[in-house]
């Protein structure tokens, strides 16, 4: 049989690709070599985000005193993990079963190219051949390893190794102050593990608005984790069953012994073989190049999700998916999205939807600024977290918020709103006009949308602090 399309990699990109081929009406065939869910579901997202509420309900019952709770509650790592991993497998077989039931056909093996018009399969040293119209590569990426720190899997650890652990270390150093970075670090610092972190750029959350990084800082040094910016990991060796780590430091050097180091310092694609004797080009650092229907130069041929370059986001690759496959179908699709949320469920939570204050500035607009502080809403304070602040950027033009930032408890579910207000270009007053539910942390996106258009109800502003950073 020819199939109209096969996608490799059944991660986030690959199984929505599929889902969608198929109920566009293509043959259509899906290879994992691994896991369904890839990454995300398997050991990103996923894992994490239960990781982190298991911590937080843990750190919560510590400090429940004030609101009447007594308990002195026991953590255990053990009881996690198979909680965690109940949640990973329904969800991977969820993923199979919808494609399955959409009429993908499902292969497993290794995937790679052979021709543009032959994906090769390889299950256990047996080869067979798929023959296809086009080729929807969503082969994802890896975590990345220092070159002077290879992954040993138990001192030197991936965030995929984390989760294999069989209990928490004592203490650990996490090297990248990026997203994988400061989750990890807010959640194992909750846990009473002490934490080192090293950043080799200048803030928390590199490219992230400076208010919001700052505040993070704060707030993992109020946790207890010791944060270094501007520091390198220059040298680690084992020493009596830990880790010797020698950190380079604008003023100097630092070492720190830790039970166990976790390297979170970037991914890499992981293209499938055969890509460049098909003719595909890749750039320098091994992504495949897309255009904004998401092909490669190889007509025939299309790249989805982390493969096809940053950010790698599972919402991205989601969407790369839908549209790659309405491609393939002749339907009028493209990826060229305004508004790329970026969620990292830190403590607190961080969001940053389309642009901050400062990149506006650079790229030419003419902004005003709302702002909202979250110890001003009646939720956050029953929340028992009043720490943070939600920052609306307005194109004084038209009133159009180009970007939205926040910081504090939950604001991850107020993304959804800030990506339609930024993809939308809504009106700031529109925004600040709309009947928000109360006590919700969304009201004080309302709020900040006022201030931007000048009408702050719930916080007084006193003449003259309007540019008042937060
Ligand atoms: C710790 C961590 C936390 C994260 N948290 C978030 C989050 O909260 N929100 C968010 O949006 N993103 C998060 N991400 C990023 C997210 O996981 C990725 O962006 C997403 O999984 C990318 O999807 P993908 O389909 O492109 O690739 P992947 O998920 O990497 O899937 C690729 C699939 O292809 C398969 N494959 C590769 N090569 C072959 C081959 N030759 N043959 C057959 N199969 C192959 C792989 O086995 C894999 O299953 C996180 C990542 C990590 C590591």
């Amino acid at each position: 049989m020819v199939y109209n399309a096969v996608v490799v990699g059944a991660g986030p990109a690959g199984y929505v690709a599929a889902i969608r081929l198929a109920q566009l009406g293509l043959k259509t065939a899906l290879v994992e070599k691994h896991y369904f869910g890839g990454e995300c579901t398997n050991y990103g997202c996923i894992p994490t985000k239960a990781f982190i509420e298991s911590a937080n309900i843990f750190w919560k019952s510590k400090r429940g005193k004030d609101l009447g709770v007594l308990a002195e509650p026991k953590y255990s790592f053990q009881t996690f993990s198979f909680w965690k991993n109940k949640i990973v497998l329904q969800l991977r077989n969820g993923i199979r079963f919808l494609c399955e039931k959409n009429g993908v056909n499902i292969f497993e093996g290794d995937a790679l190219l052979k021709s543009r018009n032959i994906v090769a399969l390889k299950v256990n040293e047996h080869f067979s051949e798929l023959e296809t119209e086009n080729v929807v590569v969503a082969s994802g990426s890896v975590p990345m390893q220092l070159p002077n720190l290879p992954f040993d899997g138990k001192k030197i650890i991936s965030s995929r190794d984390f989760f294999s652990l069989e209990e928490l270390p004592e203490s650990i150093l996490i090297v990248g102050g990026g997203a994988i970075g400061v989750e990890f670090a807010s959640a194992l610092s909750k846990l009473d593990v002490k934490v080192i972190l090293v950043e080799v750029m200048n803030q928390l959350l590199p490219g992230f608005d400076r208010d919001v990084s700052r505040y993070l800082l704060r707030s993992l040094s109020r946790l207890g984790v010791k944060v270094y910016t501007s520091a390198l990991l220059s040298k680690a060796s084992y020493t009596d069953g830990d880790v010797e780590a020698k950190i380079s430091l604008p003023n100097g050097e630092e070492v720190i012994r830790v039970e166990k180091v976790l390297v979170a310092a970037g991914r890499r694609p992981s293209p499938i073989a055969g890509l460049k004797d098909a003719g595909v080009l890749l750039d320098s650092r091994d992504h495949i190049l897309v255009d904004e229907f998401l092909r490669s130069n190889v007509p025939n041929i299309y790249a989805v999700g982390d493969v096809a370059g940053p950010p790698y986001l599972a919402h991205k690759a989601f969407k790369q998916g839908l549209v790659a496959a309405e491609v393939i179908c002749g339907k009028n699709a493209k990826y060229n999205f305004r508004a790329v949320p970026n969620v990292i469920f830190s403590e607190p939570e961080v969001v940053s939807v389309g642009f901050c204050e400062d990149d506006a500035r650079k790229n030419g607009f003419d902004v005003t600024v709302g702002r909202f502080p979250l110890h001003a809403s009646g939720r956050a304070l029953t929340e028992a977290s009043p720490e943070g602040f939600v920052k609306i950027v307005v194109d004084k033009k038209d009133f159009r918020v180009i970007g939205i930032q926040m910081v504090g408890a939950k604001v991850s579910e107020l993304a959804g709103e800030a990506s339609l207000a930024v993809e939308l270009g809504l009106d700031a007053r529109k925004l600040a006009s709309v009947m928000h539910p109360h006590p919700t942390i969304s009201e004080a996106l309302m709020e900040a949308a006022e201030d931007a258009v000048g009408k702050p109800i719930h916080f007084f502003k006193e003449k003259g602090r309007l540019g008042e950073r937060f």
